[in-house]
């Protein structure tokens, strides 16, 4: 049997935004609500996408490295998801700063990326459009999702998949 292929995908985004959540509702699909948010973790995922057997190494980052750490987890990745929280106009805004490290560290080569808004499930308190959102896809050339990791709405799985399939095409 042909041996899988490896993918290394980091997950960054502001304190709070639900990255560990969706991380954990993608290989559980179960929400956690409290998950120590100064843990970073990795986490191995074997699975099957487009007939491809994929060892998917995920790392949950904390956000409190210090640069040269986050340096070395931009290092590491081959693949990167930007999380902002639909109900936090600041972590919107934090994801360009985000898009910025990932170039700095790669270049001259692009990043292979996807923006997530999480939260989608509180709507009521949305800072965010889901227009402004797909504007700033657009802008940086990436695909866009808006989910929840609370109730598992807006395909979480397609959307860690989908980045699987553009690090493969690298
Ligand atoms: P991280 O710091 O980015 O890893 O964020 P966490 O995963 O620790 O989540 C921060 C807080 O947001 C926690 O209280 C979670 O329960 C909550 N949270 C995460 N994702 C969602 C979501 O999709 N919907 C709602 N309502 N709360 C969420
Ligand atoms: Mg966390």
């Amino acid at each position: 049997m042909a041996k899988s292929t490896e993918v290394k995908i980091a997950v960054f985004g502001r304190a709070g935004v639900g990255k560990s959540a969706l991380l954990v509702r993608f290989l559980t699909k179960r929400f956690i609500w409290e998950y120590d948010p100064t843990l970073e973790s990795t986490y191995r995922h074997q699975t099957t996408i487009d007939d491809e057997s994929v060892a998917m190494e995920l790392l949950d980052t904390a956000g409190q490295e210090d640069p040269l750490q986050r340096e070395g987890h931009v290092r590491w990745g081959e693949g990167f998801i930007i999380v902002y929280d639909i109900t936090d106009k600041g972590s919107f805004e934090d994801v360009l700063t985000f898009k910025n490290l990932l170039d700095e560290v790669k270049k001259p080569k692009n990043v292979t990326f996807i923006l997530v808004g999480n939260k989608a499930d509180l709507g009521h308190s949305r800072q965010v459009s889901t227009e402004e959102g797909e504007k700033l896809a657009t802008e940086l050339a990436c695909a866009f999702y808006e989910c929840s990791a609370c109730t598992g709405e807006g395909n979480i799985t397609e959307a860690f998949y989908e980045l699987c399939r553009e690090i493969r095409r690298r």
